[in-house]
């Protein structure tokens, strides 16, 4: 990375990404901790703030390894990381001020109160899956990302709540159906080790779903909360596209610790990966990052023909200050996994090794690796 880069986000994200804060068990970015950060004629600052409960030694150790990150990122040039307490009043009162567009946990929903979220027993964290459109491979995405996050080691839950285009049962070859328990909860599908939930395991794949609104979110609040998902270290929700309704619903109504957001390169299904950050940042969710798929097409002679155009997912995780979790190539083989229900995850190539890192990625920054 060039030290002259005038965008101190692309040195301080990652790095603080990288740093678990021992006190809320959160990255150091994720726990909102890094702000005010500024790149000016090769001089990096940036305000590290800390609470009562960060001991002398936390604090000394938290700056070392968030510089070490940062050196690591290739830069060399000057540094001043500027130590802050916070004070022990309510957070509506604690200095703001992050970089603009960074992620600000903790916000308000747009009526302007506080946001009252349920969060589910035994459920440790809950990932959102988003895109603003529909095709753009955020199914994909969340299937790989529920069965790397078990490759890595966690306990994982996957909630198909696309409830007219369910796709994940044949994404994993979890197409047999929920039993009931004894206290009439569904006892979630078994696949790769993970926990499934799907209307497709319902509603025989020749029969529509014709449900109005009300009748969508009846069934996604029983996936959620009549659901027996057991103790779950990471539950991955993947949403309907968009930013309706039953978006919005069901992101109010649990506690979700990030959103990963799926686009396509291409400019039409940036505009609504645009407006999915925004939608998140009004209620405040904060954004783990931005994964573009469909990224280029290999030719045989090994070049790259960027079919959707080419960066676009890179440049607007830029522009709105949010990650890049990675790039996903157009590629043969990444359909057909999907067809036979065998996540591309597990392939042992370079397609296999990009979602394990997205995953990977994805459980450091909640703090479960
Ligand atoms: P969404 O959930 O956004 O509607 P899906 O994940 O269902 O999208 O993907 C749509 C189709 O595109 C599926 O058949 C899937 O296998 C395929 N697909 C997704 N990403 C890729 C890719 N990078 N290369 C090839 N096929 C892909």
């Amino acid at each position: 990375m060039s030290e002259t880069n005038s965008d101190p986000l692309r040195l301080v994200q990652p790095a603080a990404t990288k740093v678990r804060d021992p006190v809320s068990g959160r990255s150091l970015w994720l726990a909102g901790m890094v702000r005010e950060a500024a790149l000016d004629d090769g001089v990096l600052t940036l305000e590290l703030w800390f609470t009562p409960d960060h001991g002398r030694l936390d604090r000394k150790g938290l700056e070392q390894s968030l510089v070490a990150n940062i050196r690591a990122q290739g830069f060399s040039g000057e540094l001043k990381v500027i130590a802050r307490m916070e004070s022990s009043e309510p957070a509506e009162t604690k200095p703001g001020g992050t970089v603009a567009g960074m992620n600000t946990p903790g916000a308000v929903a747009p009526h302007g109160g506080p946001i009252e979220k349920k969060a589910l027993p035994g459920v440790k964290h809950i990932i959102a899956v988003a895109s603003g459109k529909g095709g753009v491979g955020k199914s994909t995405v969340s299937t790989n990302l529920a069965v790397g996050l078990r490759q890595w080691g966690l306990s994982v839950g996957l909630m198909d709540a696309d409830i007219y285009g369910p796709s994940l049962p044949t994404m994993l070859g979890a197409t047999s159906r929920p039993l009931a328990d004894q206290d009439r909860k569904i006892v979630p599908v078994q696949a790769y080790g993970i926990r499934t939930l799907s209307i497709g395991q319902l509603v025989p794949s020749d029969q529509a779903v014709i449900w109005r609104g009300p009748m969508v979110m009846g069934a996604l609040r029983q996936f959620l909360q009549d659901t027996r998902w057991g103790d779950l270290d990471v539950l991955v929700i993947d949403l309907p596209p968009g930013t309706g309704d039953a978006q919005l619903s069901l992101i109010q109504s649990v506690d979700i610790t990030g959103a990963v957001i799926v686009t396509t390169p291409q400019k039409v299904a940036l505009d609504d990966c645009i407006r999915g950050i925004a939608m998140f940042g009004q209620l405040g969710v904060p954004v783990l990052g931005v994964v573009e798929n469909m990224a280029w097409y290999e030719l045989p002679d090994g070049t790259r023909d960027y079919v959707f155009g080419e960066g676009g997912g890179v440049k607007t995780a830029e522009e709105h200050g949010v990650p890049l979790l990675g790039q996903i190539p157009l590629q043969t083989q990444l359909r057909t996994s999907a067809d036979r229900g065998q996540p591309a995850v597990l392939r042992d190539d370079a397609l296999g090794q990009s979602f394990m890192s997205i995953a990977r990625t994805v459980a450091e920054s909640i703090g479960v690796r």
